[in-house]
């Protein structure tokens, strides 16, 4: 008798909608909230610059001089935002010296001028250092030379750290960086959290990136060090090795692209992890919106909470400069 009591497929549907029908409902009924906090705002210092570019495809982001990025975080911190994800080129590139000043004096002054009204994360790579723009070093024959990769990765760490910042972002996909990042830190008292980019794809949405951040492979690709899109027990295990060598935190990218994977990483290591939503994601929104294709506020607003729905704990974004102006 009980299947007699069954409502016919079209009314059970309709329940879907009673608590929709108005703005209130929906909020109240919201599984996904989140605010300005979550957010991480990428930027650009190139010392070659005097006067700041914009990065194609990336509206309202640039590449900054020094003094313009101190305006810039400034200006952002009106608007809300607190966290920010540094990227470094400077004029010298040199396989065997790496010269940090420039990034020392980045770092310092930054955290001079802000001091703890900001939390600046760095982002720890070879790529913008190296002359062939990869984020390792190779022997003679071409195959990675792994010690010396992570002796010099967790270097470029330790000077971020003793020049004043707050997080640690390697990004490189080297095994053992982060363990080897953690010891270095550790010998010398350094209790900076490693947010690591553990699941990093080779990817094809990275391109307005290379451009701003000045480090494109002169020869080859990535894909003997990123991981292959097609493998999903593979990034999560990328993810485990990150956890266990002691990363805080941990990250995927591109945040569309390995949503399917967020949930997972986070119960396999019971760490938090966040989403980069990277530069092709993003200047996908702003070139559809300058044809007129959609609205550009409405869909980061979209896929900020589809990251969260996904449990992304923070979001790293283009975009986190106009979340306040979106109504976070
Ligand atoms: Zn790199």
């Amino acid at each position: 008798m009980i299947g007699k009591m069954r409502l016919p497929m079209s009314k059970v549907s309709k329940k879907l909608h009673r608590l929709k029908s108005n703005k209130i409902f929906r909020d109240l009924c919201s599984e996904t909230d989140f605010t300005k906090a979550n957010f991480v705002q990428p930027l650009f210092v190139n010392e070659a610059l005097r006067n700041k570019e914009e990065i194609i495809g990336l509206k309202d982001n640039f590449v900054m001089s020094l003094e313009d990025t101190l305006r810039q975080i400034n200006e952002d911190i009106s608007n809300g935002v607190n966290n920010f994800l540094l990227f470094i080129s400077s004029k010298n590139k040199s396989l065997d010296s790496f010269n940090l000043s420039f990034h020392e004096k980045v770092i310092s002054s930054i955290k001079d001028e802000f001091k703890d009204n900001i939390n600046l994360w760095t982002d720890v790579c070879l790529c913008s250092l190296t002359d062939h723009g990869h984020c390792c070093l190779f022997d003679k024959d071409n195959s990675i030379n792994i010690d010396k990769t992570l002796d010099e990765i967790s270097k470029v760490a330790l000077t971020y750290a003793e020049a004043g910042a707050d997080i640690i972002a390697p990004s490189d996909m080297m095994d053992g960086r982060t363990l080897k990042i953690r010891k270095v830190l550790d010998a010398l008292n350094f209790s900076i959290p490693i947010i690591s980019y553990s699941t990093k794809f080779s990817s094809n949405f990275y391109g307005p990136f290379r451009n701003a951040a000045d480090s494109s492979p002169l020869f080859g690709d990535r894909k003997q060090y990123q991981l292959d899109y097609r493998n999903k027990s593979e990034a999560i295990r990328a993810s485990i090795r990150c956890a266990e060598e002691g990363a805080d935190m941990l990250m995927v990218k591109p945040a569309m692209t390995s949503i399917d994977l967020i949930k997972d990483i986070k119960e396999k290591t019971n760490l938090m992890v966040g989403a980069y939503q990277v530069s092709g994601e993003y200047a996908g929104i702003c070139l559809s919106e300058d044809k007129g294709l959609l609205n550009m506020e409405e869909a980061l607003e979209e896929t900020w909470h589809v990251m969260r729905r996904a449990e992304a704990q923070f979001i790293i974004t283009y975009g986190a400069r106009l979340a306040k102006k979106i109504g976070f």
